[in-house]
């Protein structure tokens, strides 16, 4: 417990350790539909991906400004935030940044945990190719942050 608090820099105030293990099994989950029912999904709640690439927090951030975007619209339009045509809009807008995310972090986890030489070879060269040539690396980063055709669709 002192050291969990130690490490936190005490910003979670008094740290117990409850004893026993906990097991938290690196999954990918989705809702069937992102929105329905006056309620739209963000975060956790619409997307849980392994932490690999750094990629929950940021969805959930885009998730937060589509969301925005699309009441903010709605609401200038007079129309009620809530109606199902609003929130379909989100789910729409969401799907395919949250699909082609998950599917990504999904063959990087596969790749991660597979035994297989050939698929673990091509991983090490992905990371060292990353590692070593600048713009490859400051592309997957843009890429990390945002992807690509988001910025290009809001710009046409
Ligand atoms: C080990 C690990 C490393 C990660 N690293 C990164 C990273 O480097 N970059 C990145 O972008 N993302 C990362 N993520 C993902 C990121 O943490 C999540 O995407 C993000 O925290 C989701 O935010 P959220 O607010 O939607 O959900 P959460 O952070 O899960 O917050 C939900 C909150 O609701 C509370 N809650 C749950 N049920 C109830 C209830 N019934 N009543 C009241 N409260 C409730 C929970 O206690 C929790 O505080 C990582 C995740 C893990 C597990």
């Amino acid at each position: 417990s002192a050291a969990a608090e130690r490490q936190s820099h005490s910003i979670f105030g008094r740290v117990h350790v409850e004893p026993g293990r906990h097991l938290f099994p690196l999954a990918i989950e989705r809702p069937q539909r992102y929105a329905q029912n006056r309620v739209a999904l963000i975060g956790e709640a619409a997307h849980v991906v392994p932490p690999i690439g750094a990629q929950g927090l940021n969805l959930g951030l885009r998730d937060g400004i589509d969301l925005a975007s699309v009441v903010s619209k709605a609401k200038a339009a007079g129309e009620d935030l809530g109606a199902p045509q609003v929130i379909a809009r989100y789910g729409a807008a969401r799907r395919s940044d949250i699909l082609s995310r998950t599917f990504v972090i999904d063959v990087a986890n596969r790749s991660l945990l597979s035994d297989l030489v050939p698929m673990q070879s091509l991983r090490a060269v992905g990371m060292h190719l990353i590692g070593g040539f600048g713009p490859l690396r400051r592309l997957a980063m843009r890429e990390g942050l945002a992807p690509s055709w988001r910025n290009a669709r809001k710009a046409g």
